[in-house]
């Protein structure tokens, strides 16, 4: 039997069992219908946040960012960018520190933009300011071989 990953839906929370591989990027998730991954980097609530870390089985990106943000706003299209490089092979997702001000205050953000990854549930590690995607891609892959090319 292939390998089956959980993967979190960043628009409903749902959780959906895929094998990942060449189809993983065209799956729809069985909650709402949206595809699991869109190359668009969401905007999570808490709830959302909250299941992507405790249940997807792939390593999760947060990008902690606000509005009022330059470097974030500058940082945006390499996210992005980094997403369309790294997915299926991980979860990207932003959180907006004004909407979520309970989760920026738990993950004791200081500074944005902060990007922190996770792996089964922990932090594996953060980095703040913004970076390039290639910067993005080479940071989570350098902490996470499994994340393949
Ligand atoms: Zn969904």
């Amino acid at each position: 039997m292939a390998q089956q990953n959980l993967v979190v839906c960043s628009k409903c929370g749902g959780v959906n069992r895929l094998p990942l591989g060449r189809n993983a990027m065209e799956a729809k998730c069985g909650k709402c219908g949206n595809r699991l991954f869109s190359g668009q980097p969401e905007d999570v609530d808490t709830r959302v946040f909250d299941c992507q870390i405790a249940r997807s089985s792939l390593p999760v990106v947060v990008d902690v960012w606000a509005p009022w943000c330059g470097p974030c706003k500058m940082m945006a299209p390499a996210y992005a960018a980094a997403a369309n490089e790294l997915e299926p092979h991980a979860r990207l997702i932003k959180l907006n520190s004004d909407n979520e001000k309970a989760v920026a205050a738990r993950l004791g953000i200081r500074s944005i933009p902060t990007m922190i990854l996770f792996h089964g549930g922990r932090e594996i590690a953060r980095t703040s300011g913004a970076m390039t995607a290639g910067q993005i891609v080479r940071w989570v892959r350098d902490r996470l071989p499994t994340v393949a090319a």
